[in-house]
């Protein structure tokens, strides 16, 4: 079954074929919406467009998202395209790589005003510019990373701007409830990507994850991409403000099982 068949989305953050971003196109793609990406600018291109035109996307448009005038413009180009869009995604983070190692008390002013500004406040540009070609029953989806509730060394100022980016989510859901939109965000477990490759000891946090989550299985971006096809799909129609974990119930572990190899002390 096809479930967002008419349906015109815009998702954010393609840089390659391991992005979250992509995973959820392709879900996006395969459930027959009309699939339009964006990527961070020039030196993305080389990779975002082959992907496109791997699953026929004509919808392909640069946007750094630091800068208003880029988020005029892709939100004017999706206007001309499209007419309309149901489904925006957020799927962008950044910070400078000093700042995602070490001691957080090193952050300095300049990396967390970027972090904040590229990872968390351009949600809310994103949904301002693209509001007046919502159709109402509009979708719009960030996403986040346990980080920004609980304490994950080397996240430091990512981890600040998620808490932002979902504190955003809920406020333009009680924003934008009158309009009709919606606005939720997916919170990942850790994936092989890009921007998690710039988190300092991000390869062990990743081993770790499957021995302790309760369903013992590594998170992919086909998951990711299930997931916001529901969000993104009428079957959500009275979901808004939400975090949506997709991270096999990592977050309702407060101490991790042994594992059966690990020893420990036996019973009585
Ligand atoms: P990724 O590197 O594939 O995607 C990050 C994207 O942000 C890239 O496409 C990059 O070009 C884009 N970006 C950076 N600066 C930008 C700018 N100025 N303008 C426009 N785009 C810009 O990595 P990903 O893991 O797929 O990240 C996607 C989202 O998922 C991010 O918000 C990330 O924090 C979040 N997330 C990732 C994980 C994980 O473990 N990989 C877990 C939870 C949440």
């Amino acid at each position: 079954m096809k479930l967002l068949e008419g349906k015109n989305a815009v998702i954010f953050g393609v840089a390659n074929n391991r992005s979250i971003a992509w995973g959820i196109a392709q879900a996006f793609h395969e459930h027959g919406a009309n699939v339009g990406i964006s990527y961070a600018g020039e030196m993305m291109e080389k990779r975002a467009r082959p992907l496109a035109e791997s699953l026929g996307l004509t919808f392909v448009e640069p946007c750094d998202v630091s800068k208003d005038d880029d988020i005029t413009a892709v939100a004017e180009k999706a206007k001309a395209h499209f007419g309309q869009v149901d489904i925006l995604v957020h799927a962008i983070a950044f910070a400078p790589r000093e700042a995602l190692s070490g001691d957080f008390h090193q952050t300095s002013r300049e990396d967390f005003r970027v972090a904040l500004d590229i990872s968390a406040y351009s949600f809310i540009g994103l949904a301002r510019a693209f509001l007046p070609i919502l159709r109402p029953g509009a979708s719009l989806m960030s996403m986040t990373y346990y980080a920004a509730e609980k304490v994950v060394p080397n996240y430091n100022v990512m981890a600040i701007a998620k808490a932002a980016l979902e504190n955003i989510t809920r406020y333009l859901a009680g924003d934008l409830g009158k309009h009709g939109v919606r606005v939720n965000a997916i919170s990942a477990g850790p994936i092989r990507t890009l921007a998690a490759a710039g988190v300092s000891g991000f390869r062990g946090l990743y081993k770790r994850f499957a021995e302790v989550s309760p369903l013992r299985q590594e998170i992919t971006i086909e998951d990711v991409g299930g997931a916001a096809v529901f969000l993104a799909s009428d079957l959500s129609s009275k979901v808004s403000g939400e975090i949506l974990y997709v991270d096999g119930g990592f977050n309702i572990v407060a101490i991790a099982e042994d594992s059966p190899d690990a020893g420990g002390e036996g019973g009585e």
